[in-house]
């Protein structure tokens, strides 16, 4: 039995620090589905963990797409007619679509309007916006920015390339006693926004950081890639290995205040769904857990018919549900070193289970043993717990019968795993269960 600790208050704090300067430092990059910005950021990860980073060329066909052109940017601006920069994107990335065209050129307000976005509703915000499948230019702004434009000619520059090059990836394979694996996978494509993707960036780095350190029965593979190309890429590549993974979690949007939320798998019941479900009903927090759809991340990619895998996700509020999602307020405020840190304390309990939920067999089947003869008794925490490690020493003992797993005695016995754990292992210790490894 290998425990994956419970971190301490303290070391979780400090871990949820460093994970929101990872944050800082990854924050100004503009990323995109392909480019230097991706790559700079994977190498920044690099930093922490030994990844490894994969380039795919443009035009590889990959299952119904095509890896597309890289994107590469170098400065964009719109001056108004005195020559002043109105927009500039060195004051921000979401200025810019992502995946503009090259331009040069000068046009009136009318003309300009065409290619420009704002949120009316949010005065002050500027929206990010995407055009990877269709070639076009355009900025966004604020809408109050927006509205102070005056009439007249304006000069409109975008230092752009958009040319055959990579589709960059970044993998990190930890392996285990056995090559059964555990698949964690983060888009890592958005540029300067914090929650949804800079922050699963962050805790899957810390969470294989924090894993790297043990010795472990599952092999992990963690995937920093673009969204939907990357995963579709990814999984096209390595179609013949991915019978390999037994569990996984699509990690985004972990570092805001919203309550813990998780998406099942499409498969609905894996054990990776009743682990994330175990550990957000034991949390002692607000939790909410939603049906699979096909709208959302790259589980998308995981869970269609073809490949159907247990991969679900666990994030805090889903995207589009708050109403900073893909606009400049997704930024170093909204996401909070505290949040980070409880997210990746959950992640590290779902592992915990995935690695310790075996079957044993009760060595003495007729009748209970005496626990009592043992020292069992009241031997496990203060007398406020020996109830109930009493209680789950006896539901151990009863459902270790070679068919039950630790975590279907924690369910049964609406016991939390780490209890039943804990029982399981004082049992062991004294051989009154053994390891059934069929
Ligand atoms: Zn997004």
């Amino acid at each position: 039995m290998n425990t994956i600790e419970a971190r301490s208050a303290l070391d979780l704090n400090e871990i949820g620090q460093e994970m929101y300067q990872l944050m800082t430092r990854l924050y100004p990059i503009c990323r995109s589905i392909t480019g230097d910005g991706f790559r700079a950021s994977v190498r920044l990860l690099q930093q922490h963990i030994p990844l490894e980073i994969h380039e795919v060329p443009s035009g590889t066909p990959v299952f119904d797409w095509t890896v597309p052109k890289e994107w590469n940017i170098r400065d964009a601006y719109v001056k108004n007619a005195r020559g002043e920069k109105v927009i500039d994107f060195q004051q921000s990335n979401l200025h810019v679509v992502n995946y503009s065209i090259p331009i040069h050129q000068k046009m009136s307000l009318v003309e300009l309007r065409d290619h420009l976005f704002s949120i009316p509703d949010q005065p002050e915000w500027i929206p990010y916006r995407t055009s990877y499948y269709k070639e076009n230019w355009g900025f966004c702004l604020s809408h109050r920015q927006l509205q102070s434009l005056e009439e007249g000619e304006y000069e409109v520059y975008i230092d752009a390339s958009l040319e055959a090059g990579h589709l960059t990836y970044g993998e990190y394979y930890l392996p285990g006693q056995t090559g059964d694996e555990v698949l964690i996978s983060c888009h890592s494509c958005h540029p300067s926004l914090c929650n949804d993707n800079l922050s699963g960036m962050a805790l899957a780095t810390f969470l294989a950081k924090s894993l790297g350190q043990l010795s472990l029965r599952y092999s992990y593979r963690f995937l920093f890639i673009p969204g939907t190309i990357g995963a579709i890429t990814w999984l096209c590549l390595n179609e013949t290995q991915v019978n390999r993974i037994k569990h996984g979690l699509v990690v985004a949007c972990v570092g805001d205040p919203g309550k813990s939320t998780y998406k099942r798998s499409r498969q609905g019941e894996a054990e990776i769904d009743r682990a994330v479900k175990h550990v957000l009903k034991h949390s002692g927090q607000d939790y909410e857990i939603v049906d699979f759809s096909p709208y959302g991340y790259d589980e998308r990619q995981y869970c269609s018919p073809g490949f159907n895998l247990p991969v679900g996700s666990l994030t805090r509020t889903p995207h589009g549900r708050y109403a900073e999602y893909h606009t400049s307020a997704d930024n170093l405020d909204l996401v909070q070193p505290a949040y980070l840190a409880d997210s990746l304390s959950k992640y590290l309990a779902v592992v915990n289970i995935l690695e310790n939920n075996q079957k044993y067999l009760n060595t003495n089947p007729k009748c209970e043993p005496q626990l009592g003869k043992r020292g069992l008794y009241g031997a496990l925490g203060g007398q406020k717990e020996a109830k109930i490690n009493e209680l789950a020493m006896l539901w151990v003992l009863n459902l270790a019968d070679g068919r039950h797993r630790l975590l279907d005695i924690a369910e049964r016995s609406a016991l939390s795993f780490d209890t039943i754990q804990t029982a399981a292992a004082a049992l062991l210790k004294h051989n009154l269960l053994q390891v059934c490894l069929a």
